[in-house]
């Protein structure tokens, strides 16, 4: 089976590509010829997952998985949450946001956080939802240079590591993007021979 993982980011595509049964065969963005922005403006992490998703199906004619992530922060009331990549700017910046993250919560004792992941599958003319949460806590300080994005400031809870300091299966095994590919996996292999 071909599907697109409708994504340019190469830390994800590594991510998922290492969890994904081999008789599934990922195809990119690039390898379909889409080189264009794909439109994510909805309010909700899960709006943005589904509207890509149908997005690359409508143009591009593939069945296709879009996530959404967002960090959501307890003493922030959810924020960064949708707007997780632009939280310091249009330049989506990864240090700038942290950077940003830190300050707004440097007189905070509540460092509560989640990350979520929504996967969105449109396959045969059908979109499914699948969502991972990883619970944990923002550090006060960067630690580690693994991972990207916020993962220097994120311990899961049970941890005393951050994000950046653990190996990508130990992140894959705890984390929220691997919790809804393992999702994801098991809809598509219980609905293998139905395609
Ligand atoms: P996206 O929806 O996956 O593009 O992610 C939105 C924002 O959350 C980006 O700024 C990413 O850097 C950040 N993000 C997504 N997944 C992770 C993660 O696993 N660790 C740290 N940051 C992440």
């Amino acid at each position: 089976m071909q599907l697109v993982f409708a994504t340019n980011n190469l830390n994800k595509l590594k991510e998922v590509q290492s969890l994904i049964p081999d008789h599934i065969k990922l195809l990119s963005l690039k390898d379909i010829g889409c080189f264009e922005d794909v439109p994510e403006t909805q309010l909700t992490i899960e709006g943005n997952a589904v509207q890509k998703a149908e997005y690359i199906k409508e143009h591009y004619g593939y069945d296709c998985f879009a996530d959404d992530t967002g960090l959501e922060v307890e003493a922030l009331h959810g924020e960064p949450g949708v707007f997780s990549a632009r939280y310091a700017g249009e330049q989506r910046n990864a240090n700038d946001n942290t950077n940003k993250l830190l300050e707004n919560l440097s007189s905070q004792s509540n460092r509560n956080a989640q990350f979520k992941t929504v996967i969105a599958l449109h396959l045969n003319e059908n979109t499914e939802t699948f969502t991972g949460i990883c619970k944990g806590e923002i550090t006060k300080e960067k630690h580690g240079e693994g991972g990207f994005g916020y993962d220097p400031v994120f311990k899961a809870e049970g941890y005393h590591k951050t994000f950046a300091e653990i190996t990508l299966e130990e992140k894959n095994k705890i984390g929220h993007r691997g919790k809804a590919v393992q999702q994801l996996i098991q809809f598509l292999e219980s609905h293998k021979n139905s395609s």
